[in-house]
C-alpha cells in the first residue's frame, strides 16, 4: 500500500516536535537534577556545620572536656540528640572510623570505607545508592577533627519529583504528537490534494490526453500546475503540427505514387502511339522497297508517309511541350497581353481550315488584359480552336467570346459539334485520352492538345473548363487572372 504524501508530511511534522519535546524534557530534567543537587549539597553542608556546633556545645556543656572520650561516652545520646534537630538518620564515627552511636553490618561498613577515609581525612564525599544519599563529612572541634559523620539523607522526594516531571513530559510528549498530526493533517490535506490532482493530470498527459489543471494558487504548487498546463499545451501543438506533417507526408507520398503512375502511363502511351505512325511508315518503306516502279504505291506511300511524319512531328512537339510544364521551374515569360489581339490573330491562320470543312467563325471580342506568357496562351488558343472545328459537324459554326468577371478575363469557345458524353469529361484532359480514337486519328490527333492546354492554363494562375456539352455542341471556357 502506498503511503499517502499528507500522511508522510503529518507524521514528520509530528516525530519532529515529538523530538523537540524530548530533547527539552531531557535539558528540564537535567536542570532540576543539577538544582536538585546544588540544594541538598547546601542543605547537607548546612547540616554538617549545625552538627559541629552542637558537638562543641556539647562537649563545653559536659564535664568530659576531650572530644574523644566523650565520643566514647555520649557519643550515642549525642548522636540520638543530633538525630532529633537534624530530621536525619546520623552515624558518628571516632578518628579510628568506629561508629560510636550506631552498629554497622559488615556490607555496609564494606561500602562506605573509602568515603569514610576521606571524611576521616578531612574532607567531604558522599554517593547515591538507589534512593539514599550517604553523605560524609569531618566531625570538628573548632579547627581540629575528632572524627567523622554521616547523613543519610534520603532522595525519594527528589526522584518522585523527577518522575512526575518525566510523566508529565510523556503525557504531553503524547498529546503534542497526535494533535500536530491530526493538525498537520489537516492543513497538508490542501496540498496533498493538489499535488494528486496534478499527478492525475500528468498521468492523462502521459496517456495522450493533453488536458490542464484547474488548480490556481499562488505558491509553488500553483505555479508548478501553471508550468504543467504551458507544457501540455507545448506537446499538444508539436503533436499536431507533427501528426499534420504526416499527413502531408502521406497526402504528398499518395501524391508520388500516382504521379509515379501516371508516368508509367505516360511512357506507356507515348510508345503505344508512336508506334503506330513508325509502323506504318516502315510498312510503306517496305512495299517500296519491294515494288519499285509501282507510280500509284509511290504516290501513296509519299502521301501517308508525308502525313503519319507530320503526325509524328505535332506529337513529338505536344509531348514535349507536355513534360516542359512538368519541369520545376517551367520557363516562360509572364507580360501584359491584349487578350481580343491575340485571339484574332490566332483566329486568321485557321481561315482555310475553316473554310475547308464549311465552319463559321464569329467572335465577339473585348479589349482586356491578362498578365500571361504569349506563346502558352497561343497553344492554349490554338488547341481549342483546333478541337472546335475538327469536333464540329459539317456547316457547323464556332463562337468566340470574352469578357470579365470579377477580375477574372474569361473567354469561351463554343462549337456546334459532336458534344461530349458526360461522364468522359473529366477524362479528355488526361494525357493521350479520345473520346473517339478512330474520329482522333482521322484528325491527326493524339489526345495530347486538351492536357496541353489545361496545364499550361494553370502554370498562368489561370484554369481550362468544359461549361456545357451536348447534342448542340461545346463550351470551353478559359479563365485567368485580370492584369493589374
Ligand atoms: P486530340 O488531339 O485527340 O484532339 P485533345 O486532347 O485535344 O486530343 O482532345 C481529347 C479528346 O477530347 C478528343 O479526342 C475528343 O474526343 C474530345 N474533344 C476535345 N475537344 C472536343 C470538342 N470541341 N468537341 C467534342 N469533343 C472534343
Amino acid at each position: 500500500m502506498k503511503t499517502s504524501i499528507k500522511f508522510k508530511f503529518s507524521i514528520f511534522l509530528a516525530g519532529l516536535l515529538l523530538f523537540t519535546l524530548f530533547i527539552l524534557s531531557n535539558l528540564v530534567l537535567k536542570g532540576i537534577k543539577n538544582n536538585q543537587q546544588v540544594q541538598y549539597e547546601q542543605y547537607l553542608e548546612e547540616q554538617v556545620h549545625i552538627a559541629n556546633i552542637f558537638f562543641l556545645q556539647s562537649i563545653l556543656s559536659e564535664s568530659i572536656k576531650v572530644p574523644e572520650t566523650f565520643l566514647e561516652t555520649k557519643g550515642e545520646e549525642f548522636g540520638k540528640q543530633l538525630e532529633l534537630i537534624s530530621g536525619q538518620n546520623i552515624v558518628i564515627f571516632n578518628h579510628n572510623g568506629i561508629p560510636v552511636n550506631k552498629k554497622l553490618t559488615k556490607t555496609e561498613t564494606a561500602y562506605i570505607q573509602s568515603m569514610l577515609d576521606y571524611a576521616l581525612d578531612n574532607k567531604t564525599a558522599y554517593t547515591v545508592k538507589e534512593d539514599i544519599l550517604y553523605y560524609f563529612a569531618p566531625l570538628m572541634v573548632e579547627k581540629e577533627q575528632v572524627g567523622a559523620i554521616q547523613f543519610y539523607y534520603s532522595l525519594a522526594e527528589n526522584r518522585a519529583f523527577n518522575n512526575y516531571i518525566l510523566q508529565l513530559f510523556l503525557y504531553i510528549g503524547g498529546a503534542v504528537f497526535v494533535v500536530s498530526f491530526l493538525l498537520a493533517y489537516v492543513y497538508f490535506r490542501t496540498f496533498a490534494e493538489s499535488i494528486v490532482k496534478l499527478l492525475g493530470t500528468v498521468e492523462r498527459i502521459g496517456d495522450g490526453h493533453y488536458e490542464t489543471s484547474k488548480i490556481i494558487r499562488r505558491d509553488e504548487i500553483g505555479r508548478l500546475s501553471a508550468g504543467i498546463n504551458q507544457m501540455s499545451q507545448q506537446i499538444k501543438d508539436t503533436v499536431s503540427s507533427m501528426e499534420n506533417e504526416k499527413r502531408k507526408l502521406s497526402l504528398a507520398v499518395n501524391k508520388l505514387s500516382v504521379l509515379d503512375k501516371e508516368q508509367k502511363q505516360f511512357i506507356g502511351n507515348v510508345t503505344h502511339e508512336f508506334k503506330t505512325p513508325l509502323t506504318s511508315i516502315k510498312a510503306y518503306l517496305d512495299l517500296l522497297e519491294m515494288y519499285t516502279d509501282d507510280p500509284d504505291l509511290i504516290n501513296t506511300a509519299i502521301v501517308n508517309i508525308k502525313s503519319e511524319t507530320i503526325r509524328l512531328y505535332e506529337m513529338v512537339e505536344k509531348v514535349l511541350q507536355l513534360s516542359a510544364t512538368e519541369k520545376y521551374e517551367f520557363e516562360y515569360t509572364k507580360e501584359r497581353i491584349e487578350i481580343a489581339g491575340l485571339i484574332r490573330s490566332v483566329i486568321t491562320p485557321l481561315k482555310g481550315k475553316l473554310d475547308k470543312f464549311g465552319i463559321k467563325l464569329q467572335a465577339e471580342l473585348s479589349e482586356a488584359f491578362i498578365n500571361a506568357d504569349k506563346d502558352s496562351m497561343i497553344i492554349i488558343l490554338v488547341n481549342l480552336l483546333d478541337n472546335a472545328i475538327k469536333y464540329n459537324k459539317t456547316q457547323g459554326s464556332i463562337y468566340v467570346k470574352n469578357f470579365i468577371k470579377d477580375s477574372i478575363v474569361i473567354i469561351e469557345i463554343t462549337d456546334s459539334g459532336i458534344g461530349i458524353p458526360k461522364d468522359r469529361i473529366n477524362k479528355i484532359f488526361e494525357p493521350f485520352y479520345t473520346v473517339d480514337k478512330n474520329r482522333a486519328r482521322e484528325n491527326g490527333g493524339a489526345g495530347l492538345g486538351l492536357s496541353l492546354a489545361k496545364k499550361l492554363s494553370q502554370v498562368q494562375g489561370g484554369e481550362l473548363s468544359v461549361v456545357s456539352t451536348g447534342d448542340e455542341g461545346t463550351t470551353f471556357r478559359v479563365a485567368l487572372p485580370i492584369y493589374s
